[in-house]
């Protein structure tokens, strides 16, 4: 079969490979592959994020999955001709506290693996298997769009996280502002609205689809630089990953806000700053820094949840290009209205 398939690091390196069908030991459930998501992760592995398997000197990518059951065991959470989408990570084998308490996003070790990125082949094959355990059922009526299950899963651990935060304090405002307007932000700003946030979306762009997804949410769409906006969030969703921005957003959180840093980069840039001056504007706000990675099953769920009652025009809208897996490297590439670009396995 074919399959997505990378060397980390290596940014010339990605192709369709013919690999042998999908290990048993993946799981029992059997599973044709549809869509696989592309996300910012994917580019980093190819500038050396992630791990080949053990033995291997290629890695199959995709982590953002959407699959058709074919065959599932009986007693199995999904059954022939079901949804599903796979779980990325894995618990690491020893297993620390938070992974034998399936809460492998908490992982103490750093020893999990996770599928398409670390250590373990990923759900870019026209087959692939699945243990039931991180198998999840999506309801037929989200078809395609299930496959903004994973990317939503990580803004539902976000929302999670922020909202144990935002409970310790009497402070009940519900401002929130998400920096960046990719997947991920447009996402955590789906959420944001359907728990009732006045959300504020900014990001660089004046033109393409980004400014008319925030305002189909309700949402208020900005450009611009954090400095000149003029409110002051309860809850910054910083999706970027442009590390540089913390500055710019300790200055303008709310007294006890969270500031939840749900991106990373591998950028360079270097700014000098007076860390002495956020350390203050922390303390004195009462407020909260903290850094959200991957999701447990039930933020998958969660997210299933989310959007099964987003509307589906704009769930199509986010899904703005498809590019078939016999050309897949091409969705590697940015073109200027992309917004999630997904790999057609069909195709
Ligand atoms: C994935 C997460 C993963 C993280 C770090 C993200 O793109 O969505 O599941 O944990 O990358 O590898």
């Amino acid at each position: 079969m074919k399959a997505m398939s990378v060397i980390p690091g290596k940014p010339d390196s990605a192709t369709v490979a013919e690999v042998p069908g999908p290990p048993e030991s993946d799981g029992p459930i059997l599973v044709e592959g549809l869509l696989v998501g592309i996300c910012g992760t994917d580019g980093e592995i190819l500038r050396g994020y992630g791990q080949v398997p053990e033995g291997s000197d290629r890695l199959v990518i995709g982590h953002e999955s959407l699959g058709r059951v074919i065959e599932a065991p009986p007693g199995a959470n999904v059954k022939a001709g079901d949804l599903v989408v796979g779980v990325v990570r894995r618990p690491d084998p020893v297993p620390c506290t938070a992974c034998a308490a399936d809460q492998w996003d908490f992982c103490e070790n750093g020893r999990y693996t996770e599928r398409g990125i670390k250590g373990r082949n990923g759900y870019g094959t026209q087959r692939w298997r699945v243990d039931p355990r991180f198998a999840i059922p999506v309801p037929a009526g989200l078809g395609d769009h299930g496959v903004l299950t994973e990317p939503g899963s990580v803004v539902a651990k976000a929302w999670e996280q922020i909202e144990a935060i935002t409970a310790r304090s009497p402070v009940t405002g519900r401002r929130a502002l998400v920096v960046g307007a990719g997947p991920i932000g447009l996402l955590a700003a789906l959420l944001g609205v359907q728990r009732g946030y006045e959300v504020h979306v900014l990001d660089q762009v004046t033109s393409g689809p980004k400014p008319g997804l925030v305002a189909a949410l309700g949402a208020t769409y900005h450009h611009g630089q954090i400095a000149d906006l003029d409110l002051s969030p309860n809850v910054v969703v910083e999706c970027t990953g442009i590390g540089e921005l913390v500055v710019e957003l300790a200055a303008k959180v709310a007294q006890a806000g969270v500031i939840c840093l749900a991106g990373i980069s591998s950028g360079r840039r270097g700014v000098p700053v007076n860390l002495n001056q956020v350390n203050a504007e922390i303390v004195l706000e009462n407020a909260v820094l903290v850094g959200t990675v991957n999701a447990a099953r039930r933020n998958y769920t969660q997210a299933v949840d989310a959007l099964a009652k987003a509307d589906k025009e704009w769930l199509s809208a986010l899904i703005s290009r498809r590019v078939p897996l016999s050309s897949w490297p091409g969705a590697l590439s940015k073109e200027p209205d992309d917004v999630k670009v997904a790999v057609d396995l069909r195709d």
